[in-house]
């Protein structure tokens, strides 16, 4: 899905797919911004595509999780 002015996506309610899956990565490391998370969380609910990624970033997460808790 690709809208003219693809990275300015400033005021617009749905994102871009590029654009969901930059939010998806960053939110890994930090979190979002209120209206980013919420940009993002409509963009995941009309799209099945970026849920999947969605889901591989937390099953990611989640491995990630217990092998740091194998560890210790
Ligand atoms: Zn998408």
């Amino acid at each position: 899905m690709s809208a003219p002015g693809d990275d300015r996506d400033d005021g617009v309610v749905m994102i871009t797919c590029r654009r969901a899956s930059v939010l998806l990565s960053r939110r890994e490391d930090l979190p979002l911004g209120r209206a980013e998370a919420m940009k993002l969380r409509v963009h995941l609910a009309l799209c099945g595509m970026c849920r999947n990624v969605a889901r591989q970033w937390a099953a990611l997460r989640l491995a990630m999780q217990r092998l740091r808790d194998r560890d210790q």
